[in-house]
C-alpha cells in the first residue's frame, strides 16, 4: 500500500503517516520524489485500516499496489531507480553501461590481460567468475578467494568496477568484501536464502533471470532482495530455455521492454549466455541496447580457445573493441551515451 501525500505536505505530516503506520504494527518508507513524498507501506497483511491513514493531515491519497510484487513496482516508485557504483558509473540513467570481462577468472595474467584491454576499450565493470556454477561437478569450479582478490587487483589497475557471482548465502559475506556488485546466477535466482543474505550484505546486486523463469518471478525474487533492505536490484536478460538448438538459449529482448514497464528497477542484458555463440554477440548486444538495456554484459578473453568456460561465446579482445565502437556509435543515434569510469586509477 502507498500513501501518497500532498505536494507540500510538511515533514511533520509525513513523520506523522510513518508513525500511524509503525504504530499499526507495519514498516513505513518514505521516499520523497520531485512533485511528493509517498510513504510506503511493507508488510499489509489485508488488516491494514485504510481509514485511518486517509483521514491524517497531509494525505492525499491511498493506492493499493496490485501487483504480487511491491516494492519493486513501477507502481511502488514512477521514476527509475539509478544505482551509483564507487567508480561514479551509473546504472539505470542515461547512459549505458558496459560490463566485460571473462567468464571466470583463471589466472592472474589472464584477469589483468583482460580488464586493462576491456576498460581501454571503455568497460567501465568487470566480470568474472571466482566461484562458478557449472552444469558439471566434474567442471572448473573456479579459483575462490584468490579470484576475487585478483579481481580486486584488476580494479586497482583499472578502475572498473567488479562484478561476480556468489553461489551460496554462507559466501556471500566473502564475495561482498571484494565485489561493488554481488551476482546473483540464473541457476540461483529462486535460492531464496541466498537472495535474502545477498540483500543483507550492504552491495548492489545484479540478479539474472533463471532459464525457465518467467518475469513475474524474476520480479518477486528481487523483491526478496529489496525487503531485506537492499534497494540497489539489477537485473539482467540472459537467456531462456530454447525449443530450437541455434542457440544456446533464446535471449528474450521483449523482457527488457516489459521490465521497463513494470519496474522501476535497471535490466540489462547478456547476450554471451543468451546466444552462446561468439559470433551472435555483437548482433544481440546492439539489438538489447536498442530495445533500452541500461547496460550489457559480455564475455571476453584474450584467448577464447584455451578458456576454461564458456570459450565459445567469449569474445576475443579484438573484437571486444570493435563491438565497444559500435555501442559507442549506436548509443549517440540513440541520444545516449556509453558510460564512462569518474576517474581511472592509476595504472602502475
Ligand atoms: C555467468 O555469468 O558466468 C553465468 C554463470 O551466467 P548464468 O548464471 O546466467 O548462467
Ligand atoms: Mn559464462
Amino acid at each position: 500500500m502507498l500513501v501518497v501525500m500532498k505536494h507540500g505536505a510538511s515533514q511533520e505530516h509525513i513523520d506523522g503517516v510513518v508513525r500511524a503506520i509503525e504504530e499499526m504494527g507495519y514498516a513505513a518508507r518514505p521516499m520523497p520524489g520531485t512533485q511528493r513524498t509517498t510513504v510506503g507501506l511493507v508488510g499489509n497483511d489485508g488488516r491494514v485500516e485504510e481509514a485511518r491513514l486517509v483521514g491524517l493531515e497531509g494525505v492525499l491519497r491511498v493506492i493499493h499496489v496490485s501487483q504480487p510484487y511491491k516494492q519493486v513496482s513501477r507502481e511502488w516508485r514512477e521514476g527509475d531507480t539509478v544505482i551509483e557504483l564507487p567508480n561514479g558509473v551509473r546504472i539505470g540513467g542515461p547512459e549505458v553501461v558496459v560490463m566485460a570481462g571473462p567468464c571466470a577468472v583463471e589466472s592472474r595474467e589472464q584477469i589483468l590481460t583482460t580488464a586493462r584491454r576491456v576498460a581501454a576499450a571503455g568497460a567501465t565493470v568487470l566480470r568474472g567468475g571466482a566461484f562458478k556454477p557449472r552444469t558439471s561437478p566434474y567442471s572448473f569450479q573456479g579459483l575462490g578467494e584468490e579470484g576475487l582478490r585478483l579481481l580486486a587487483e584488476a580494479r586497482d589497475q583499472t578502475g572498473m568496477a567488479v562484478v561476480t557471482e556468489a553461489l551460496d548465502p554462507e559466501g556471500v559475506a566473502l564475495v561482498a568484501e571484494y565485489a561493488d556488485i554481488i551476482q546473483i546466477g540464473a541457476r540461483s535466482m529462486q535460492n531464496y536464502s541466498l537472495l535474502r543474505a545477498a540483500g543483507r550484505a550492504g552491495k548492489p546486486v545484479l540478479l539474472k533471470r533463471g532459464m525457465s523463469a518467467t518475469i513475474k518471478e524474476l520480479l518477486l525474487a528481487a523483491e526478496y532482495i529489496v525487503v531485506e533492505g537492499e534497494p540497489r536490484v539489477i537485473l539482467c536478460e540472459r537467456g531462456v530455455r530454447n525449443f530450437d538448438s541455434h542457440a544456446r538459449n533464446l535471449l528474450d529482448l521483449t523482457a527488457v521492454v516489459t521490465v521497463k514497464e513494470l519496474s522501476h528497477l535497471p535490466i540489462i542484458a547478456d547476450p554471451s549466455h543468451g546466444t552462446g555463440a561468439r559470433s551472435k554477440v555483437g548482433p544481440m548486444t546492439r539489438a538489447a541496447v536498442a530495445a533500452g538495456a541500461d547496460g550489457v554484459i559480455v564475455e571476453a578473453h584474450p584467448d577464447p580457445a584455451s578458456a576454461v568456460s564458456d570459450g565459445a561465446q567469449s569474445l576475443t579482445l579484438d573484437q571486444f573493441d570493435v563491438l565497444m565502437g559500435e555501442l559507442q556509435t549506436l548509443a549517440a543515434a540513440l541520444g545516449r551515451s556509453v558510460a564512462r569510469a569518474r576517474a581511472l586509477a592509476s595504472r602502475s
